[in-house]
């Protein structure tokens, strides 16, 4: 984290109706380091997808639940209305629409946008597919008059145009505070991305009866050396009761998940591991070693 720089943190939620490329463009903006966060499906509290920090900047996506994983079925105006009720605490909205669509789905997803309070940019994707680019403009005026947008940006995430234009929109409303990941969280290591899976698979498997709640799990330590990797992963959870849960009685569950999950990774990385596996409760940040 810089020194004398003040950094920004904060979350946005990418939302719009299915196929007009929120998946491209979170894969776009966060390249491989796609967050590992997982949940039973049917969950409705927020999930990282992922994070991103660059410089003195650190932009937190999370996932919309309604939305984001709706790709087949189409919106209806409950499901619009749950999902944009759940999103409680971001900084910035992105909506995402189609350059030169704009359907009854758009419409109800605008509809519920107006009624709440965080401000909305605009994404105005797929403008690659304007052949005759003298049809934007008209096209982003007409939007300019739905609501009062932050900005509206036209982007192509599939083609990678005007991404960092967009980023930087959103960095602005980003409110000054220090960064909630370590900025190393996501880095392109692929082995890195591995052991948060194994752990999270294990743990997954052992809890999937009493788990009907938000965890994460980060890697806050990853060292390669000779013939050892030592990992520190910390699992994020809500409250209390659920990181008891995730420790067990004397410790025993998590002890069983490291066990595992250390196995899997001498395993898949062909050296010795020493796991190190904390538990954490998000909200107050609370640090204890559990094992
Ligand atoms: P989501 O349902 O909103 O997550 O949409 P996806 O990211 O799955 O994209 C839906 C379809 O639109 C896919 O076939 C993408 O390849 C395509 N797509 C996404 N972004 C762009 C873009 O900028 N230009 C073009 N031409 N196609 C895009
Ligand atoms: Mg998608």
């Amino acid at each position: 984290m810089p020194n004398n720089q003040k950094t920004r943190c904060g979350t946005i939620a990418i939302i719009g109706r299915p196929n007009v490329g929120k998946s491209t463009l979170l894969n776009k903006i966060l390249g491989e380091k796609l967050s590992i966060t997982s949940a039973k499906p049917q969950t409705t509290r927020q999930q990282i997808l992922g994070i991103k920090t660059e410089e003195n900047t650190q932009w937190i996506y999370i996932d919309t639940p309604g939305l984001h994983q709706q790709t087949q079925r189409r919106l209806n105006r409950e499901m619009v209305r749950e999902a944009i009720n759940a999103l409680v605490n971001v900084d910035v909205i992105g909506f995402v629409i189609e350059a030169g669509r704009w359907n009854s789905e758009d419409q109800a997803i605008l509809q519920r946008l107006k009624q709440q309070e965080h401000p909305v940019i605009l994404i105005i994707n797929k403008v690659d597919k304007i052949k005759d680019k003298t049809r934007l403009l008209p096209f982003l005026e007409e939007c300019n008059e739905k609501m009062p947008f932050l900005a509206l940006i036209p982007v192509s995430a599939q083609k990678g145009y005007n991404i960092t234009a967009l980023e930087e929109a959103i960095a602005k409303q980003l409110p000054s505070a220090e960064f909630s990941y370590p900025s190393d969280q996501f880095t392109n290591c692929n082995q890195r991305f591995l052991a948060a899976e194994f752990i999270r698979e294990k743990l997954m498997r052992s809890l999937y009866k009493e788990l009907p709640f938000w965890l994460t799990v980060i890697i806050e330590k990853f060292e390669e050396g000779e013939k050892l990797i030592k990992i520190s992963a910390v699992i994020l959870t809500e409250r209390p009761g659920q990181k008891a849960i995730i420790i067990g009685k004397k410790g025993e569950l998590l002890k069983k998940v490291g066990t595992q999950a250390r196995f899997d990774m001498e395993q898949c990385f062909g050296k010795k591991v020493f796991l190190n596996l904390w538990v954490k409760v998000k909200a107050g940040w609370s640090e204890e070693p559990s094992l």
